[in-house]
């Protein structure tokens, strides 16, 4: 089984309209991946029926035992996020459930045991079925970190339930950080979608970068490449230079818009962009065999 991820480096560039345009043309078993858990909507996109919701426990916080607490300070002295301190209302330590990172510091420094770490719920993961296959999909709960834990196990839910599958198509979150780094590990291929301004060109770099890491076979699609035919050029000449594919070129289309307005895969429509997408496919298919 392969494992194709559509990424971007930089956010808005249409990496989940591509990627669900791809969706709607593949016709071999597979199934599809939100990992963009920070602002997950690619299900939108779908007609699916939820039909697993499982919590996710993805972080530890501290709270301190006030029967054991002696308010000597030191938990808020050597805490460096500052999430935990003396609250002269409740006349206790408390723990900022935001702020605290679980680091455990407070833990070892506390004398009398009066710090304790517990695990805590940071997000859900479901399963839902689309009728010709499968997405799992995830939230991070508000104010919650460890996202990148949470993509991991959203991949690891996809492949548990792909034993009929040929590919797993994963949608990426943007930029470089954990998320796109537990995406992008141990994927086959990486598909970059860039636009045509000089700060996509220089996060596909740096998404390159970290793919080229795990060592995934990357391609590059431009997306509303007639904005500016000129950097267009310069991703052209970048891709060349670096022996990366270039999966095809897809024009501005206000239909794109219409699509998104109306939670419709954009191959629905017959429109120039539309076109180039299952272009893109079949450049993308015949690479990879998807
Ligand atoms: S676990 Fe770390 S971040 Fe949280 S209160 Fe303790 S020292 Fe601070
Ligand atoms: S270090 Fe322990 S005893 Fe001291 S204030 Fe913090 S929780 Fe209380």
């Amino acid at each position: 089984m392969k494992t194709i991820a559509v990424v971007s480096g930089k956010g808005g560039t249409g990496k989940t309209t591509f990627t669900a345009g791809i969706a709607s043309l593949i016709k071999k078993p597979f199934t599809l991946v939100d990992c963009d858990v920070d602002a997950a909507n690619l299900c939108l996109l779908f007609d699916i029926k939820i039909e697993e919701d499982k919590d996710f426990f993805g972080s530890d916080i501290a709270s301190v035992n006030q029967d054991l607490c002696v308010q000597c300070g030191s938990c808020e002295d050597n805490c460096r996020f500052d999430a935990v301190a003396y609250n002269p209302k409740s006349d206790s330590f408390e723990v900022n459930r935001i702020a605290c990172e679980g680091c455990a510091v407070c833990t070892i420094v506390c004398p009398f045991d009066a710090v304790s770490l517990s695990r805590i719920k940071t997000g859900e993961i479901r399963i839902s079925d689309a009728k010709d296959f499968k997405i799992v999909h995830a939230d991070l709960l508000p104010g919650c970190g460890a996202s990148g834990l949470l993509v991991k196990q959203v991949k690891k839910e996809a492949e548990n339930i792909s034993s009929d599958s040929e590919f797993i198509l994963i949608d990426g979150p943007p930029g470089i950080g954990c998320p796109f780094i537990a995406t992008v590990s141990g994927v086959d291929y990486a598909v970059i979608v860039a636009e045509p301004g000089l700060s996509s060109l220089h996060d596909l770099k740096r998404a390159k970068q970290v793919i080229d890491i795990f060592g995934a076979k990357i391609f590059v699609v431009i997306n509303r490449y007639d904005l500016s035919e000129n950097i267009t050029r310069q991703i052209e000449n970048y891709c060349l230079e670096n022996n990366i594919g270039i999966a095809g070129k897809i024009p501005y289309d206000e239909k794109v818009f219409e699509s998104v307005r109306n939670l419709m895969p954009l191959t629905r429509y017959d429109c120039p962009a539309s076109e180039a997408l299952k272009n893109c496919f079949s450049y993308i298919a015949d690479k990879t065999g998807i």
